[in-house]
């Protein structure tokens, strides 16, 4: 009823760049000052002419059923979901899709009706900006991934699912790294795993032929390089799924010994322009995506 109203409304009162029909998307999480998706997103839904609006909503952990109720109460059209709140806002759900019930954590949110339903696009978001940046396919590869957080997790279902033959997943706790392994595993009993702490990449480690980083290392420009001196090759792909800032010490280092260096800038445009299409129905224009984050990147390193 109100809908119908709405849509026989004679006329439209423009509110900005909103007006009444314009429906409202963002982000949850906390911290959100370093995210760049409002950028990406209203620069795209702009270009797109889609009548949504993207929003930043800062929620805290203790405050997050609630925000969660009110997307339904408020009838915002959908929602990413970020750091902190991946995996605890699953139970809040309706329904997952295979790829995050598999993964265990939702990045997407979108209400259809009275019901919440949830998607991981970060893991296909990185196998398309792989794909496309790195020169070679997953398939029949050496990996070693760093981390077991969210994004570890959907890099993790990534890979087994474009057919990594060995896999060296290296972790701060050992058993955060073999429960993340023992969950996605299940199904991929043909690939060869092995679970290390930090502490246990030395020269004789077996040198990878990719190298991913999904830890929070590498944020801050005095924040340590995982590996070893000495330990990166030029034979490597080195992925860090960072993006702000644009290099990170680890990518230095690649970049040093001319090892091929991709940040995390891909992976983000390719995760959104796939929330894009479950939020709008429509194809995202993942090249004014893209640009719009450099121009930001541009920005805040002349601010600082
Ligand atoms: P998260 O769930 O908080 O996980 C962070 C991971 O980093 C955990 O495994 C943590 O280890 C590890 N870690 C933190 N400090 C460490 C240290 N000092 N030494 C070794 N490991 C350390 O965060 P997330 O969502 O997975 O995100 C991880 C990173 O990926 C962030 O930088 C985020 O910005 C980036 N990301 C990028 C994209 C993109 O589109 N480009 C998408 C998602 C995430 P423990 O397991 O021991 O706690």
């Amino acid at each position: 009823m109100l809908e119908d109203r709405e849509k026989n409304s004679p006329m439209i009162v423009k509110y900005g760049a909103s007006d009444a029909t314009t429906r409202v998307v963002g982000v949850i999480g906390y911290p959100l000052t370093h995210s760049l998706s409002p950028v990406m997103h209203n620069a795209a839904l702009s270009v797109a002419g889609v009548a949504m609006s993207y929003v930043p909503f800062v929620v805290m952990p203790e405050n997050l059923e609630t925000a969660i109720n009110g997307l339904l109460a408020l009838g915002v059209r959908g929602v990413n979901v970020t750091i902190p709140h991946k995996e605890s806002v699953v139970p809040l759900l309706d329904e997952l899709d295979k790829d995050a019930e598999r993964i265990g954590a939702v990045n997407t949110i979108v209400v259809k009706g009275s019901r919440l339903l949830g998607y991981n696009t970060d893991a296909k978001g990185f196998g398309n900006a792989f794909a496309e940046e790195a020169g070679c396919l997953l398939a029949g590869r050496c990996v070693m991934l760093f981390g077991a957080g969210g994004a570890a997790r959907a890099v993790l279902a990534e890979l087994l699912k474009e057919g990594v033959r060995d896999l060296i997943v290296v972790v701060r706790v050992l058993e955060r790294g073999r429960a993340m392994v023992k969950d996605l595993l299940i199904g991929y009993q043909d690939v060869k795993v092995a679970v290390c702490q930090f502490e246990a990449l030395h020269a004789d480690v077996q040198r990878p032929d990719v190298l991913i980083n999904a830890t929070s290392v590498g944020l801050f420009p005095h924040d340590p390089v995982l590996t070893p001196l000495g330990f990166v090759t030029s034979k490597m792909v080195v992925y860090d799924l960072i993006y702000n800032p644009p290099t990170t010490p680890l990518l230095d280092e690649a970049k040093r010994v001319g090892a091929v260096a991709i940040n995390g800038l891909g992976m983000l445009v390719h995760q959104g322009a796939l929330a894009f299409k479950i939020w709008t129905g429509e194809n995202a224009p993942k090249d004014v995506m893209r640009e719009s984050l450099l121009r930001a990147l541009e920005g805040l390193k002349c601010s600082s």
